[in-house]
């Protein structure tokens, strides 16, 4: 078995990545959440010092490093304050397009999406009638000469807006005509430059974070036929290997978040007075951040033993799902430890914690929620009945 390296921390790695954090204080953060802006400055500031290349292969002019390594990235932006969710798209796509994309694929767009004149931010999964069901998008691509035609719809496709790329999964061939229930799935790179407007419409879906998240509707979307990755009607093997970089990717987000609700309590605690003494002194205030720190570092040791497995060559869904669950609960209770630490100041804006609170609640439900990790453990691990959709139980 694959095991992690604890003392392999890339401190330089972070350090550099906490500098460019240090330029993007709560403020600025707070003044894009009042107006659902996009943190454009900040993901310029991150493309200008290659963190978001981490994962191109030299040779295409990334820094070719791996998913352990752009975890600690991802794990410190967020740990910092900052959020890495306007573009972490392009780490967790980029293993579906490298392990499965062709040389002229990677030789036309990784070399720009590594120096910054391409954006691959927009991942088109789910759609509204299907939810977690993924196997039954409806979502078509029909084969036309050298070209494929888009129609459907698509919804929380997030950052589509600020992306010139987006890696999509459509039929290609109706579920009734495959053997398997999870062949028939193909997956694109799509190019969205001059589309929107002709077989493309975006609408953005407000939410309780500022997430730039949107409904995409494809209407007789015309896309060149080389735009497939992989086989036709594998696709969703290759999202699902591409499903577990991204698992790692966002439980490493959820780390952080847990650091940082974990060193803005601690730090108030150690601050505010009441009673004469720091509330910090009470073990009624000690006790959740201490039980909340020593989770948050059982759920760090699976996020990066999962991050080595994937590393190795393997695909350990096992350990991604595991992962992303511990670390969005490790979170959830830092979260819930820092809010009731700070009292009523846990409200004000001011104090960011309201702000990261909301956030941190997201990975809960995304990219896949909790009860369908603990179906895929129930089922995969412990072998028992499938408890939902065909073949149930
Ligand atoms: C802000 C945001 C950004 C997102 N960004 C993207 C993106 O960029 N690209 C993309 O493709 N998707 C994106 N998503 C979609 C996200 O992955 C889905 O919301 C998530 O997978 C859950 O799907 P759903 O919302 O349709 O819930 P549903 O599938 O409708 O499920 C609703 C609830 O029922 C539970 N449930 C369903 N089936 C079962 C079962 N068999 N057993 C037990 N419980 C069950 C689920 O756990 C969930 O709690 C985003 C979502 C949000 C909110």
């Amino acid at each position: 078995m694959t095991s992690f390296d604890p003392t392999a921390d890339y401190s330089a790695i972070r350090d550099g990545v906490a500098k460019v954090c240090a330029g993007f204080p709560g403020a600025y953060w707070r003044d894009l959440d009042a107006r659902r802006a996009y943190p454009k400055e900040f993901v310029d500031a991150l493309i200008r010092e290659g963190y978001l290349a981490a994962m191109i292969p030299e040779n295409y002019g990334g820094s070719g490093l791996n998913l352990t390594a752009s975890a600690a990235i991802l794990e410190e932006i967020h740990s910092q304050g900052c959020n890495a969710a306007a573009c972490h798209a392009q780490m967790y796509t980029m293993g579906t397009v490298l392990r499965h994309g062709n040389e002229a694929q990677k030789e036309r767009y990784l070399p720009r999406i590594a120096d910054g004149t391409l954006r691959l931010q927009a991942f088109g999964v789910t759609e509204p009638t299907s939810g977690t069901d993924t196997l039954a998008l409806k979502t078509t691509a029909r084969r036309e000469g050298d070209e494929y035609v888009i129609n459907g719809q698509k919804i929380w496709t997030s950052r589509v807006e600020h992306s010139d790329l987006m890696v999509l999964l459509a039929r290609t061939t109706p579920r009734d005509q495959v053997g398997s229930k999870t062949e028939g799935l193909s997956v694109f790179l799509v190019d969205l430059r001059d589309k929107v407007g002709d077989g493309i419409e975006i609408r953005p879906i407000r939410t309780m974070i500022n997430h730039a998240t949107t409904e995409v509707f494809f209407d007789n979307l015309r896309i060149p036929a080389d735009s497939l990755i992989g086989e036709e009607g594998k696709g969703f093997r290759y999202i699902l290997s591409g499903m577990n970089s991204e698992r790692i990717l966002i439980a490493a987000e959820c780390i952080g978040d847990a650091k940082w609700f974990l060193k803005t309590g601690a730090a108030y605690a150690r601050e505010r007075v009441v009673f004469g003494d720091p509330i910090g002194a009470n073990q009624g205030i000690q006790f959740p951040l201490a039980r909340a720190h020593a989770h948050m570092m059982a759920a760090e040791a699976i996020v990066y033993r999962a991050a080595a497995m994937y590393d190795a060559g393997h695909n350990p869904g096992v350990e991604a799902n595991t992962a992303k669950m511990l670390a969005a609960d490790a979170s959830w209770e830092a979260a819930e430890a820092c809010m009731q630490t700070h009292g009523g100041f846990a409200f004000a804006e001011e104090y960011d914690v309201e702000r990261k609170f909301r956030e941190a609640r997201l990975y809960q439900v995304a990219p896949i929620s909790t009860n369908l990790i603990l179906c895929y453990i129930a089922e995969q691990v412990l072998g028992l009945p499938k408890s939902y959709g065909p073949g149930r139980g």
